[in-house]
Parts: structure tokens; sequence; C-alpha cells
């Protein structure tokens, strides 16, 4: 794990909270991107040599809107940068922790990302992400 690359955060509506965001930083978001495939949309802001990522649902389906039906908006995911995400993926399902996908996908941000169950890590959903390059 080379550094925090980023901590995902569950919002209900980007257009108001990227301006909290913008204040509580004093920094501009500098991007955001849809993840059709996630139905995703996310909003970046650089802090220091980590970012946040604002992530608001795009249809009833999308694992961010089930995941603030249950908890509500919040911290939802840690994301740690990986020099070789498949040999990172390798290392820790041979200790035991779950993958929730089987082969590095793409995600937002021009990352090869995967996800492990939160219920292999005390409850943290963990990003695993590497740059393509
Ligand atoms: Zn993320």
């Amino acid at each position: 794990m080379l550094k925090i690359e980023h901590l995902g955060i569950a919002v209900k509506e980007l257009e108001q909270s990227i301006p909290l965001f913008e204040q509580l930083l004093n920094t501009p978001c500098y991007k955001t991107e849809s993840v059709a495939s996630e139905g995703v949309n996310t909003a970046f802001f650089q802090v220091s040599e980590s970012k946040i990522e604002l992530l608001e649902a795009t249809n009833p389906d999308s694992p961010i809107a089930k995941f603030i039906g249950k908890k509500g908006e919040g911290i939802h995911h840690i994301a740690f940068d990986v020099e070789d995400i498949e040999a990172e993926m390798k290392r820790l399902s041979a200790l035991g922790f779950e993958l929730l996908n089987s082969t590095p996908k793409k995600g937002a941000d021009n990352k090869l990302v995967c996800f492990l169950h939160p219920r292999s890590s005390n409850g943290v959903l963990v990003e695993l992400c590497q740059e393509i390059r």
C-alpha cells in the first residue's frame, strides 16, 4: 500500500455537497465523473497527497443508494493506492480477505479498482486502486 489515495463519502446530492466540501476543504472540486457501471456520479477534491471522493447514486439500485438507505450519508470507503493491483489482490485473497471482484475493474479517476468486502475487514469497505499508466 503506497498511501491513502482517497476517502469515499456517500452523499444524497452532489449539487449540495460540492459547495459544502469546497468550503470545508477550501479547495475547488477539480473533477466530476459518472461511472455508469456502478450507478454513481463522483466529485473529487485534492487534499495534499490524498483526495476526497463524493459519491451520489444515479438510481435506486446503486450501491450508494443502498448504503445511504441503511446508514445515511457519511464515510463509505477508504481507498489505498497500490503499485500492482493484481499482486495485491492475490496477496489479500490468500490471507482470507474477500474480494468483491475477481479481476480489477475500471473505476473513476483513471484507476483500476477492486473492493474488499467489509465483513472481512472490520466493517470497513476497502478499495484498492492503481493508476492506469
Ligand atoms: Zn473510491
